[in-house]
């Protein structure tokens, strides 16, 4: 990428890649692998010239269009069916991790998985993006199974558990660590052992998150009032095999239908 590289995000919004900065701040807030960047408001120019785009963005538009017509060419129905509408019968709560796409990862195809990731695989209780993710696909597509995916070595989960092992209340905590927080309080509860390794530590937090997004999945008002049946399941991702395992915490609704 060169130095001082701009790409347009928005109308009057530049991003201005800066290798040099970037390198102050990454040992600045201790998360190396977060790209830091310049923004300039109010720049001159408002259009790129597509050929400026970088190439890993080049790739995805290139890979997208190649997609395309790969399905049209071997399904021609495929979206004139698209776009009447969706019937998914799974939702998915999931990290957002980049090793885990949901779609990816279970072969499935646009239309058949309803989604939302975000760090941790997270379902906060009071969460209005969470919670109307669930109230959306429960009364409005009328999903059957709600899955709630952890998976291993999973960063969020890391981070939660060096913050518990530390035992002590963070000050000034960030935006992760207060997303994270709910779950740092859960593995201080859980009481791991010293002597329990960092990996089996990780694992056991990892499974005992995906336990306490589906508790707090069916305290909703969503799952409480819901009047079909629905099932909740609780799976971990390894990403050393891509293998799903059932933690067997499934959690049948019956509806008050
Ligand atoms: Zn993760």
């Amino acid at each position: 990428m060169p130095l001082g590289a701009k790409y347009a995000i928005s109308r009057d919004r530049f991003l201005i890649l800066n290798p040099l900065k970037q390198l102050s701040a990454c040992k600045a807030y201790r998360y190396p692998s977060v790209p830091c960047t310049t923004f300039v408001h109010r720049a001159r120019s408002t259009r790129m010239n597509p050929e400026q785009h970088s190439p890993i963005i080049a790739r995805l538009l290139y890979s997208n269009a190649q997609w395309a017509a790969d399905v049209t060419h071997s399904n021609p129905n495929f979206f004139p069916e698209t776009v009447k509408g969706q019937e998914p019968k799974v939702l998915w709560i999931g990290c957002a991790d980049s090793r885990v796409p949901e779609s990816v990862i279970t072969a499935s195809k646009p239309g058949d998985i309803f989604t939302t990731r975000n760090i941790a695989n997270q379902f906060p209780i009071g969460d209005i993006s969470a919670e109307s993710v669930l109230q959306y696909a429960v009364n409005n597509l009328g999903v059957d199974h709600i899955i709630v995916a952890g998976h291993t070595n999973c960063g969020g989960a890391a981070a939660a558990l060096a913050t518990a092992r530390k035992g002590e209340p963070i000050p000034n905590a960030s935006s992760l660590e207060k997303w994270l927080s709910p779950l740092i309080k859960r593995v201080i509860a859980m009481d791991i052992s010293p002597d329990v390794s960092d990996s089996e530590a990780l694992l056991a937090v990892v499974k005992e998150n995906v336990k306490m997004q589906i508790e707090n999945i069916c305290e909703t008002d969503t799952i409480r009032h819901a009047k079909r049946k629905l099932l909740v399941h609780g799976w971990v991702y390894g990403l050393g095999d891509g293998r799903i395992t059932d933690l067997h915490l499934t959690r049948v609704i019956e509806g008050t239908a």
